[in-house]
């Protein structure tokens, strides 16, 4: 890039999208760089990176706890970017920019992406999460509609020799489209990831205690941080809880019909821990950002209350955080509406959902992800075969098995308060 925050090639953007994965292999994150280009200018709107593990400032010396958000990869931060300043900058539409990324988007990314209408760029392909995964720009895990939207929108820049791949996508949309990157940095987008993984892996996932260790929080005093936390995130934080927490019934109904109203959109979330209290049951955000769903929201705003209570500067509450707070991968999410399994909203939950379980867990049936209502017309069916056409990190690490929940009271609780 110039000083004048200008790209003039496809070899620049993704230099300038490497060289912010390379900040965030720094910072000890997944080492994942992104940038959004006006089509018309080659202008730099934003450029930022992966910060889904961060320490906390000032904590480098000692270990402390890193998983900061679970959804915080680049492009999904890119797409809320936009749309917190659009009025502010007066930015063009998203069909004349284009989001250009080190790494092939993930199931979430690529939901929020297709979501919000970017044109994208794409250096290096991961053959496991990356929606593209199989490098034939068929999409499979996509369904129609936003494959579609895909094909006509996405490009996969070309690498010359030794690599000689070939441009894939298509040929208007993305910025520079057809264009080729040197082989050398290919190379850096694609190493930097790779290495930025194996290191990293075994960090994030030990970092919370297994059920079985778990102590129930709503055995806390009421002067308790951990307590007062969650009771800021939600009003119905620990004041509902439901006898098997993977067997949510009709006390749900209540709360999620609540969380919805109260949010932007018609959904809402609640996030039940291994005893069954609901820790949070939020609505979502998207009069910020059309990808601030309920799931989006209820997923980050729990991991971001973990990542500060077990960096809090007090030992006591960073002890306590540990023995009654678990990972959110022990939990039940149960939404109040599933989104459309044709649309690409579903796909970004359903890869959120597989970035926040993130290893492999004991597949648990009832699964850990639910839902009370599908939309009108839709099957349990098509979110099944939806979830299952998912790229490999999805169907063979998290195996995402969304299902309805089994208490027909509930579904009947919610049917009846929503026509009342
Ligand atoms: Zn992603």
């Amino acid at each position: 890039m110039t000083a004048d925050n200008l790209t003039h090639n496809a070899q620049q953007a993704v230099a300038l999208a490497a060289s912010q994965a390379l900040l965030a292999s720094q910072q000890a994150t997944f080492a994942v760089g992104g940038c959004i280009i006006e089509n018309a200018t080659g202008k730099v709107l934003i450029a930022l990176h992966n910060r889904v593990l961060e320490a906390v400032p000032g904590s480098q010396a000692q270990p402390a706890f890193r998983l900061r958000d679970p959804t915080a990869h680049g492009e999904r931060q890119l797409v809320d970017w936009y749309f917190e300043n659009r009025q502010r900058l007066a930015l063009p539409p998203t069909r004349e920019l284009t989001v250009v990324t080190t790494l092939d988007p993930c199931a979430m990314c690529a939901g929020a992406l297709l979501m919000a209408g970017f044109n994208v760029a794409v250096s290096a392909l991961d053959t496991f999460a990356g929606i593209n995964h199989n490098g034939h720009f068929d999409f499979p895990g996509l369904p129609a509609a936003p494959r579609q939207l895909a094909q006509a929108t996405w490009g996969y820049y070309a690498v010359s020799p030794p690599f000689a791949r070939e441009y894939a996508g298509a040929l208007q949309g993305p910025v520079y489209a057809g264009q080729a990157l040197d082989a050398a940095t290919l190379g850096l987008t694609s190493s930097l990831f790779e290495v930025s993984v194996n290191l990293i892996h075994d960090e994030s996932s030990n970092t919370g205690l297994p059920p079985s260790a778990l102590q129930d929080p709503a055995s806390l005093p009421s002067s308790s941080e951990v307590r007062q936390a969650l009771a800021s995130l939600s009003p119905w934080s620990l004041r509902v809880r439901s006898e098997h927490p993977r067997i949510p019934g009709p006390e749900l109904a209540q709360p999620l019909i609540e969380a919805a109203t109260e949010g932007d959109g018609d959904n809402a979330v609640a996030l039940l821990d291994p005893f069954g209290n609901v820790l949070a049951c939020l609505g979502g955000a998207e009069n910020g950002s059309p990808v601030r769903t309920a799931f989006m929201e209820t997923t980050r705003a729990y991991a971001a209350l973990r990542w500060a209570l077990m960096n809090h500067a007090q030992a006591q509450v960073r002890r306590e955080a540990q023995q009654y707070l678990t990972h959110p991968r022990h939990c039940t999410f149960v939404l109040l509406r599933f989104p459309d399994p044709t649309g690409s909203e579903a796909v970004m939950t359903l890869g959120a959902y597989g970035s926040m379980v993130e290893r492999h867990t004991v597949p648990s049936f009832p699964s850990s992800l639910q839902y009370v209502l599908l939309p009108p017309g839709r099957s349990n069916k098509e979110v099944a075969l939806l979830a299952q056409h998912l790229p490999p990190f999805y169907t063979q690490n998290v195996q995402v098995a969304p299902c309805q929940v089994l208490d027909d009271a509930l579904v009947q609780a919610v049917t009846h308060q929503l026509s009342a």
